[in-house]
């Protein structure tokens, strides 16, 4: 069995989330988020997407626009190239990438944490 590597995957996974601002500007919070940046697989747009409630954000300067990711269903429109049939990214936006993205105020910390480990 081989471990894959995914650096970028690794990178994203360390992304910390500010619940309460997301909260603040109106997300949907359930108190068990597990909150991603997900990436339109055609164009690499960035969408904030909270997993427990399957719950897409595609506008970073307003909440209130989102919509659910259902099984079976297509999502909406890519807001950013219009891609009728796209889907959320295998490669999840690097850290990088998501800091100098459209929802890098959701990020709690925008250092890196790999520092953390003595
Ligand atoms: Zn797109």
């Amino acid at each position: 069995m081989s471990i894959p590597l995914d650096f970028d995957a690794g990178l994203a996974m360390s992304l910390t989330f500010d619940v309460e601002i997301i909260s603040d500007r109106g997300g949907n919070i359930c108190g068990s988020d597990r909150f991603s940046i997900e990436a339109c697989s055609q164009c690499q747009g960035q969408y904030l997407y909270n997993d427990e409630l399957k719950d897409v954000y595609f506008d970073p300067e307003d909440m209130s626009r989102h919509f659910f990711k259902i099984e079976g269903m297509d999502l909406p429109p890519c807001r950013y190239c219009g891609g009728l049939n796209w889907q959320f990214s295998s490669n999840l936006p690097g850290q990088t990438v998501v800091q100098t993205g459209p929802w890098a105020w959701v990020l709690k910390s925008r250092v890196f944490t790999f520092d953390d480990i003595d």
